[in-house]
């Protein structure tokens, strides 16, 4: 049985150059099956926590990319110029949030995500579990 996590608590790549610290626990949970966010983690679903921005502290090099998303709004990814982990990233439509990727934290008793966004583009083979909300868009 994992533990339960404790703060803080710090995400980092699997090069270990780029890292996030967070002070509190994030104020939401959510996964992502959208098309892109399959693209840009290469798996099923991201899987991040938002954590307020004074609650979070970046060491190591950063490199960002800023894609606009179907709704016209930026989305910056920030990941490790060394290895390529995507630590973190920030939405335009959430000003003062940073999203971590929780796999970043290697803890698997992280908290699930409230939501499955977009779980009508989901891998077929994957049902989601009972205690997460699937919204068929987003
Ligand atoms: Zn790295
Ligand atoms: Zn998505």
């Amino acid at each position: 049985m994992a533990e339960p996590t404790v703060y803080p608590k710090t995400a980092s790549c699997i090069c270990g150059g780029l890292a996030v610290t967070v002070t509190a626990p994030p104020q939401m949970v959510h996964a992502c099956s959208c098309l892109d966010c399959q693209r840009s983690t290469g798996s099923a679903f991201s899987y991040s926590g938002f954590f307020a921005e004074d609650a979070v502290t970046v060491s190591g090099e950063v490199r960002s990319y800023r894609r606009t998303t179907d709704a016209g709004r930026w989305q910056e990814m920030d990941f490790c110029p060394v290895c390529g982990g995507c630590v973190f990233y920030r939405l335009q439509v959430l000003p003062k949030i940073i999203g971590v990727s929780i796999g970043c934290f290697a803890d698997p008793g992280f908290g699930k995500p409230e939501k499955l966004f977009w779980a009508s583009r989901r891998p077929h083979w994957f049902d989601v579990p009972a205690a997460v909300e699937p919204v068929e868009t987003q």
